[in-house]
């Protein structure tokens, strides 16, 4: 079942890069395992598939002690202050910086631990009461500000795009956030790069490519229903 649907997915892939006059190579899936038991990550393995996207903590951690080391691990969830330490060093990249102080928080204990930590911005593009992230207009006010940081690198930008049902509906959305990192970019601020944009889901990601993604973050069709 992972196999057929991987196939599916390389191949909208595929479609939505050809339409809008991308290379698949620079599209990278990130598999959501959250509440996927390790054997069906084990199977995705066997499929070539080396990242993962988890949004807890605990859950992260405790797969990521059963699997294979090559496995790079995307925490794609809310972050709480307070599990910062327990994760930097597990993890590639952070998708979910969504607050100013979690990313203050990220860079202290990067600091601590001696290591460099790669982030996103979650940038809540249509201003969702329910979604975490910085609205555009925060992003900009706080860019000095994450300019000063030595441990936590800003890397791009993330969205969590609204629930449609017509992915159509999403395409200014995705719009909206390439647009934004492409104005962060050319401030060309120091230890501000904005080499990713993390966005799309099952639902939206054929969209989201031809938008310029280049990390898509699918769940559902890959692994069935949570
Ligand atoms: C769960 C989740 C996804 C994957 O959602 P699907 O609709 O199952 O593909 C992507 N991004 C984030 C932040 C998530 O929490």
């Amino acid at each position: 079942m992972i196999s057929n649907n991987l196939k599916t997915i390389n191949e909208n892939i595929e479609k939505a890069c050809e339409k809008s006059g991308r290379k698949k190579e620079d599209v990278k899936l990130i598999a959501v395992s959250k509440t996927k038991p390790v054997d069906m990550i084990n199977e995705a393995y066997e499929l070539g598939i080396r990242d993962f996207g988890e949004n807890k903590v605990k859950e992260l951690l405790t797969k990521k002690e059963q699997l294979p080391d090559d496995i790079c691990w995307h925490m794609i969830g809310h972050l709480q202050t307070n599990k910062v330490r327990s994760v930097i060093k597990a993890v590639k990249l952070i998708h979910s910086v969504d607050s100013l102080r979690l990313a203050d928080t990220i860079d202290i204990e990067a600091r601590k631990a001696g290591i460099t930590v790669d982030g996103l911005l979650e940038v809540n593009v249509a201003g969702e009461e329910s979604k975490f992230g910085f609205s555009p207009s925060e992003i900009a006010e706080l860019l000095d500000r994450f300019s000063l940081y030595r441990f936590l690198r800003i890397k791009g930008l993330m969205t969590v795009a609204p629930f449609v049902h017509n992915p159509e509906d999403n395409r200014e959305i995705f719009n909206k956030l390439r647009n934004l990192s492409v104005d962060i970019m050319n401030k060309k601020l120091d230890n501000i790069s904005m080499n990713f944009l993390s966005m799309g889901m099952t639902g939206d990601y054929s969209i989201a490519v031809e938008e310029g993604a280049n990390f898509i973050r699918i769940g559902t069709g890959l692994f069935g229903a949570r």
